[in-house]
């Protein structure tokens, strides 16, 4: 576990808040979290993502305001060139930024980074990282908290972090066994959330087409390596336009093999445009991080990651398939 906790001293203007591309609940909670603290504070503040995000977030309070490439990339050249501070929020490597690399590669402002991955390779001036956290907006929470940044909490930001905290954790299923996470949880209870309604806004809110699709996965694209402990999924073009499907859509698919007794590894192929994206679950001390990164050019967490390969979707199967054997003992190696 790596911890390194910093008092920050925020004597900056114009602060822009940054994360990872295909940002998720955490992702989007924990930067519209800070942000609404930073402009209750006066700091002309902006949050920015590399791409867009699932339809089921864009209900969060200040949702609107978050600019996503494509499509800005003047506006937000223009934003960071301006900052006096940088936020990198829920990601450990540069390159989850994508093509925000660029104009934060020229800027000279402060860069802070706010994130719970293991072994962060991102250089910052300040750097806030926690393994043992559920979730970033758990540790944003804590940054307020210890920054004496408590008096500008309100029930918008509670909303946006409690949002980050149980997406990450499936909804306290994992990652969530600290007790200080539930601390945390009961300080944003404390705001008057409806915690009820932020689930079925986040959980309730699919098309049937969406509802469809995740039907179609399971009778048509899931396989099962009972030997190995393993499941996959998988998504090709087609299957995409015959379902209309939309960002977010595939949210969450990843997970319903683990609900198979007896599999501790699940895996989620999407094709995309110009290359494949890759979801690992794992249940136990199977390392999903290490094997991504050591075949899909990814990372994460130990029991979630991800990751991406520009060969095409049929070789990036066989290659998954193909590596199982190597892990069959690991694999078979954890009590239920
Ligand atoms: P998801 O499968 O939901 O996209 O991502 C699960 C976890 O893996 C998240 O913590 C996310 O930050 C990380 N992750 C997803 N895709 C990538 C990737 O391409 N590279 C790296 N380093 N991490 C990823
Ligand atoms: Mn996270």
């Amino acid at each position: 576990m790596r911890k390194l906790q910093k008092k920050l001293s925020i004597k900056y203007g114009k602060i822009a808040i940054l994360t990872h591309f295909n940002p998720d609940g955490d992702a989007i909670g924990s930067t519209l979290g800070l942000s609404q603290i930073f402009t209750q504070m006066g700091h002309e503040c902006s949050v920015i993502v590399p791409n867009d995000f699932p339809g089921f977030l864009k209900w969060l309070p200040g949702a609107e305001e978050i600019i996503s490439l494509p499509g800005h990339e003047a506006k937000v050249a223009e934003i960071i060139e301006a900052s006096d501070i940088l936020f990198f929020v829920d990601f450990n490597d540069i390159r989850r930024m994508k093509e925000i690399r660029e104009p934060v590669s020229r800027s000279s402002a402060h860069r802070v980074l706010i994130d719970h991955h293991p072994d962060p390779v991102v250089t910052a001036d300040s750097v806030i990282s926690d393994t043992s956290v559920s979730s970033t907006a758990e540790l944003v929470y804590r940054f307020i908290v210890e920054n004496g940044l408590k008096k500008y909490m309100n029930k918008d930001i509670a909303v946006c972090l409690f949002a980050g905290v149980m997406t990450d954790t499936g909804c306290f299923s994992y990652n969530s066994s600290s007790p200080e996470t539930y601390k945390v949880v009961t300080e944003l209870l404390r705001y008057n959330i409806d915690k009820d309604r932020i689930y079925y806004r986040i959980y309730d809110n699919f098309s049937c087409d969406r509802m469809r699709l995740l039907g179609y996965c399971l009778n048509e694209r899931m396989e099962c390596f009972p030997e190995y402990r393993t499941a996959l999924i998988w998504l090709n073009r087609e299957d995409q336009e015959k379902y209309h499907f939309r960002t977010g859509d595939s949210e969450g698919f990843v997970n319903y093999p683990l609900s198979i007794k007896g599999v501790r590894f699940s895996a989620f192929f999407i094709e995309k445009k110009d290359h494949v994206k890759v979801s690992f679950r794992s249940k136990g001390d199977f390392p999903v991080n290490t094997f991504s990164a050591s075949h899909f050019n990814g990372g994460g967490h130990r029991n979630a990651s991800g990751g991406e390969s520009v060969e095409s979707l049929e070789a990036v199967l066989e290659k998954f398939r193909g590596l199982l054997p190597e892990y069959r003992e690991q694999l078979n190696d954890y009590e239920d």
